[in-house]
């Protein structure tokens, strides 16, 4: 058997573009410092608009070749931020991105909206096993903001984390294993706010996005730890820039195709939903492996 590093990261998520916003910093800095980190992304992507006009044939209502096309930048985001291990749920194209709620796409033969959530869960049931992380970091159960994808995303990150630890759920896919520590993605809302003042002040886009639209935004006292870092968070924000289909990328701010500029959140938060956390009473985490000892 391969000797498994000492540290292993793993996140889900819906689409390409998605682990660099929420979680690129964190990435960068558990690359560096030698930790395993595995990415796992649900969807590819084919449903989402288009910013560059020279790329718009790649749309799905023209070419639908976005898909492969976003494969494509989430490897070079991958490469920004050091981590090596990233794959698809099933693998390429095995789950379709649902689109935004209540679009027609939701109901599409292969949507990840419509996939069976142990039947998707199973697929990373065996990349749980063979990785074995200690830590999962997914999104809430609103998915951060009620995208299809989103919520999905979430519910078979919760799922395997629990049918992973069973030993009687298909033996076949690896031994058991119990994740430590999960994680869920968040904002506190003082630093979406001041991100916002600071992007108004900027002027950098004519319009700006609101915080409802920012994934992830709860009370401050909600979250338990934060990773943070300026080497990593440059690391971010280029492997942002990698995602051009998704994201203009305009000095420490940013718009996808709606063209609501939002700020790039450098440090990243994070609340701790199952696990011992490794802080003191009333301190926040600033590292996600705190208190894991196997
Ligand atoms: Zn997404």
């Amino acid at each position: 058997m391969t000797e498994l590093p000492a540290r292993r990261l793993l996140l889900v998520h819906a689409h390409p573009d998605d682990e660099s916003i929420n979680n690129g910093t964190t990435m960068a800095k558990y690359a560096a410092e030698g930790a395993r980190v595995t990415l796992v992304t649900c969807t590819s992507g084919e449903e989402g608009e288009v910013i560059p006009p020279a790329l718009a044939h790649l749309a799905p209502d023209r070419e639908d070749r976005l898909g492969p096309h976003r494969a494509g930048e989430l490897a070079a985001a991958m490469k920004e931020l050091g981590v090596t291990d990233h794959r698809f749920l099933g693998g390429p194209g095995r789950f379709r991105d649902s689109g935004m709620m209540g679009a027609e796409q939701n109901h599409r033969d292969g949507a990840f909206w419509n996939a069976d959530v142990d039947e998707a869960a199973a697929y990373l049931v065996e990349i749980v096993r063979a990785v074995r992380p200690q830590v999962l970091v997914t999104y809430d159960p609103d998915g951060g903001y009620g995208h299809p994808d989103h919520i999905q995303a979430h519910r078979v990150a919760m799922r395997a984390a629990d049918l992973a630890a069973e030993p009687d759920f298909r033996p076949g896919l690896g031994r058991p294993h119990t994740i430590d520590k999960i994680y869920w993605n968040r904002v506190p809302r003082s630093v979406a706010e001041e991100g916002f003042a600071r992007l108004r002040a900027a002027g950098v886009f004519p319009r700006t996005a609101d915080i409802g639209d920012v994934p992830g935004v709860v009370d401050d006292t909600l979250v338990t730890a934060e990773i943070g870092g300026a080497d990593h968070a440059r690391r971010k924000v280029a492997a942002m820039r990698a995602h051009a289909t998704q994201i203009a990328v305009e000095g420490d701010y940013f718009a996808l195709s709606n063209d609501l500029g939002q700020p790039i959140l450098a440090t990243e938060y994070y609340q701790l939903v199952r696990g011992a956390g490794g802080a003191p009473a009333g301190r926040r985490e600033d590292d996600l492996f705190a208190g894991v000892t196997s």
